[in-house]
């Protein structure tokens, strides 16, 4: 393993600390049993992150999802380490504090905000609390907007919509028509 220099990257000790967390809780070994299996292409991060790209099975359908502290994607290593993808990688490096923080209790968790955040307003995403906790715009979600029935039961702020929109995410689903009056920065558009 390489000299690591804790000047050379803000916030890089604490990651390096999460990334430990999570060899030691089973997650980052998961997500790179995925990524082998997948035989994907693995490119490492100076703070330890592990970014495996081309991948291909055929589920989860995002361009980008994180394992411990594997982040796979469909794209190459390169799109997502290019700085144009900050915002979205650091949305992923989020998701490994979670993954350090609830080992494989994140899975189980992650699901449930899934459910809930679907009930709520009708997509995954923009109503869980680890997608939230990562960033929205970041990982190319929409603001939550809440069903009719939920919205009934709590009165919207000014000016807060109530139109249902898809749930996008995670730089986009395949296909998934984004919100034109958003101006992404994490490639949703180049991921189409
Ligand atoms: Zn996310």
């Amino acid at each position: 393993m390489a000299a690591f220099d804790p000047t050379a990257h803000p916030g890089a000790v604490r990651q390096r600390t999460r990334t430990t967390l999570t060899w030691l809780n089973g997650t980052t070994p998961v997500g790179l049993a995925l990524a082998v299996l997948a035989r994907t292409t693995r490119r490492r991060t100076p703070d330890g992150l592990v970014v495996a790209g081309g991948y291909r099975l055929p589920v989860p359908r995002q361009a980008c999802f994180t394992v411990g502290a594997v982040v796979l994607t469909r794209r190459p290593p390169e799109w997502l380490l290019h700085p144009d993808r900050a915002d979205l990688l650091g949305h992923e490096r989020r998701h490994t504090g979670q993954y350090a923080l609830l080992g494989p209790l994140f899975w189980p968790a992650y699901w449930l905000a899934c459910a809930w955040s679907y009930a709520l307003t009708g997509g995954y995403g923009p109503g869980n609390v680890f997608e939230r906790r990562a960033g929205l715009a970041a990982g190319g979600y929409p603001e939550p907007t809440l069903r009719p029935w939920a919205a009934a039961l709590r009165p919207a702020a000014p000016g807060q919509g109530t139109a249902g929109r898809g749930p996008g995410g995670e730089a986009a689903l395949r296909g998934r028509a984004a919100s034109s009056s958003r101006r992404r920065r994490d490639g949703t558009r180049a991921a189409r």
